[in-house]
């Protein structure tokens, strides 16, 4: 249950009844919300006289629902807005990995070259290997700092585990966490504490309440900035890596008040039907899309098979362009 506290209870009674109720306290747009567990439908009578409105849920998706905020959040994503009634559909282009100057900045002159805005890449890489390239840590962060600076791009990078989620809030603007991060409760509690934009992946066995619930510890800890972002699941079909679970988008759309974020590159796993998928989602309305671009995806040190080259990623773009106008979205 959320209940909003009048305008006339200051912060520190907001606290100190949350704490009396045994609730979360959270303070957003101007007003203080105590939250309980699901199973309380009605207002506690200590609280009597001191509430504005309240909403009883049936289950633990409370502040990432529609029925709580029905218009969707706001996000500011670096220099870009999305969600609320911005219509914008946030490209979010780059290498799966960082894997040297040269190849970063390579990524980040292509990618402002076509006008766009944010630069994706990988320091922190969770393998299913601990043979494979793990990705160059703080060394790699440093590199995604320099091409912010040199390119004024916005940087999303991932965290794999919260040994290292201090370093990734401080050196991205957007923090991302992955499909097999993303039920570590470090990492979301960390999360929580900046007011950073959290984008979170989709596991690809976790149902979609699973998943909201993921946001609920981000939100409910205090950081109303966060996306969702659908990337594939796992079906009983082994031809494509993952399924793209355009379903669970329309729901999460329905059912949520979340930016929404698609990622047709780790769904597919093959760069062959990236394109078509992209333009699948795009036509859906979504806030934002994740397409991974190597310079020579021959030679990636992570997701080769998936990356589109250069010239496919333009061409991609470029169609993409009228597939948001007939939705009334922009692609930014
Ligand atoms: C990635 O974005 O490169 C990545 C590892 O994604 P996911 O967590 O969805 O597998
Ligand atoms: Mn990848």
């Amino acid at each position: 249950m959320i209940i909003q506290l009048k305008n006339t209870i200051t912060q520190a009674e907001a606290a100190q009844l949350a704490s009396e109720i045994q609730a979360f306290h959270i303070f957003y747009e101007d007003a203080n919300y105590l939250i309980t567990g699901s199973g309380v439908k009605e207002v506690p009578t200590l609280l009597s006289g001191k509430t504005e409105k309240d909403w009883v849920f049936a289950n633990d998706l409370q502040l990432a629902s529609s029925k709580f905020l029905p218009n969707k959040r706001t996000v500011q994503f670096g220099n870009v807005l999305i969600g609320g009634n911005t219509k914008n559909t946030v490209i979010i282009g780059g290498p799966c990995s960082v894997e040297s100057e040269e190849q970063i900045r390579t990524s980040s002159t292509f990618i402002s070259g076509l006008g766009l805005k944010v630069l994706r890449g990988g320091c922190y890489k969770p393998r299913t290997s601990p043979y494979s390239f793990q990705g160059l840590g703080l060394e790699g962060l440093k590199l995604l700092a320099k091409m912010r600076e040199e390119f004024g791009l916005t940087v999303i990078t991932e965290v794999r585990d919260a040994t290292h989620i201090e370093e990734v809030i401080e050196y991205s603007d957007v923090i991302q966490v992955g499909a097999k991060a993303m039920y570590d409760q470090g990492i979301l509690r960390a999360c929580a504490k900046t007011q950073k934009p959290v984008l979170i992946k989709r596991g690809f066995g976790t149902t979609l309440q699973e998943f909201v619930q993921a946001a609920e510890f981000v939100l409910s800890g205090g950081n109303p900035n966060v996306i969702l972002c659908e990337r594939g699941i796992r079906t009983f079909e082994t031809g494509t890596r993952f399924t793209l679970d355009l379903c669970g988008v329309a729901w999460l759309k329905e059912h949520t008040n979340l930016p929404i974020i698609l990622d047709p590159s780790h769904a597919m796993g093959y760069a062959y039907g990236v394109a078509d998928l992209a333009r699948a989602c795009v036509a859906m309305g979504i806030d934002g899309l994740l397409v991974e671009t190597h310079p020579d995806p021959s030679v990636a040190k992570s997701d080769a098979s998936q990356q589109l080259n250069h010239q496919d990623f333009e061409n991609l773009i470029s169609s993409l362009r009228p597939v948001a106008t007939s939705v009334g979205y922009n692609i930014v």
